[in-house]
């Protein structure tokens, strides 16, 4: 059965694919690239974020080679607002050591690729089997889903082997690129979390969710933890303070106003502890929440002057040297926040 499965997935991906910048390719070393750079930008990003940034990324590297020889400041700008920001870190260093080990072409083995900076298990199957036409699938999000419903899988903790085992019996012999990337595409266009489109389905009839009517992991909703944190917002002669706020991996050292994380939601006063010296300019505070991957930030943003301060860790900012720099998403938004709430 895994094999029928996978032959009617594959004719209706090649029918239904969406149309998607790095599903087009000029030579095999580009389709390497394209899958390479995608993989890393839709790491916990939707497509239609992704989308916009691949071309832009892409229009300035085009090539492993030219990326590898970028540096990592242009990376980091042409991410900006894209997130989690290891990613084009990892990406450039990835590129840095194709070109060095690998003579510029990514390797094909899944060793190789693993010992390579932000290659996982996922995107390692995922670059063999999109990339490289080879009998591997990585299993994401998407797929999970799909393949736990077809064969009505019990959600326990054997339930990632119960899903490599069907995985196995549907490998194909050729046209690997296409099932892994049909099964993605039918997690993302019908195989929906809820309300899947099932009388679209190519495999309905192998469907035994389908036919029982049980849709087990229909969308949790995901509960995140709250933190709470302070911002200061400081200015001087127009110029604003900024720090690289290198205590917090999420910022990836990333320009940012200051912040420091407190205890609870009453953001107990922190100045002390942060600046040598400062005074609250105003009365009130605008809360900001910001959501990260796992957890919502609650943030505080306390309008401070005449702040004696450590040079070594903080800096002033005018508008035009901020645009040098790339600036987080959260700045953006305590900045703006900030600004409208000084008006
Ligand atoms: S029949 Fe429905 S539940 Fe089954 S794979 Fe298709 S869309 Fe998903």
């Amino acid at each position: 059965m895994g094999q029928t499965i996978s032959k009617k997935i594959i004719s209706w991906y090649k029918k239904h694919q969406r149309s998607l910048p790095w599903r087009s390719y000029t030579s095999s070393s580009d389709r390497d690239y394209k899958v390479l750079l995608s993989e890393f930008m839709l790491q916990q990003t939707k497509v239609s974020t992704v989308v916009p940034y691949f071309n832009k990324f892409y229009k300035k590297f085009r090539t492993i080679k030219a990326l590898s020889k970028s540096r990592i400041t242009s990376v980091l700008k042409l991410w900006e607002g894209l997130g989690y920001y290891r990613r084009a870190r990892n990406l450039h260093q990835t590129a840095k050591l194709v070109l060095q080990k690998h003579n510029g072409k990514l390797p094909d083995s899944f060793s190789d690729l693993k010992n390579l900076p932000g290659i996982g298990d996922y995107t390692a199957s995922a670059i063999l089997s999109i990339a490289k036409d080879q009998s591997f699938i990585g299993i994401d999000g998407n797929v999970k889903r799909v393949i736990s419903r077809v064969f009505n899988l019990k959600h326990n903790k054997k339930l990632l082997l119960s899903i490599e085992k069907k995985l196995n019996s549907m490998k194909v012999k050729k046209g690997s690129s296409e099932l892994m990337q049909g099964i993605m595409e039918l997690g993302a266009l019908l195989c929906l979390p809820t309300r899947p489109g099932c009388t679209k389905c190519p495999i309905k009839s192998h469907c035994i969710s389908f036919k029982k009517n049980t849709f087990k992991d229909r969308a949790k909703k995901k509960s995140y933890q709250i933190k709470y944190f302070n911002a200061f917002f400081i200015t001087k002669n127009n110029k604003i303070l900024f720090s690289f706020n290198k205590k917090f991996n999420f910022l990836q050292g990333l320009v940012n106003l200051p912040l420091v994380e407190v205890a609870t939601n009453k953001h107990n006063a922190t100045i002390n502890k942060v600046f040598k010296k400062g005074l609250i300019s105003s009365s009130s505070a605008p809360l900001v929440k910001y959501k990260m991957s796992n957890f919502v930030m609650h943030i505080k943003v306390i309008s401070l002057s005449n702040v004696i301060f450590n040079k070594t860790k903080y800096f002033w900012l005018g508008q035009k040297d901020i645009k040098k720099f790339t600036i987080s998403t959260l700045a953006k938004k305590l900045l703006q926040v900030s600004s409208n709430h000084e008006k």
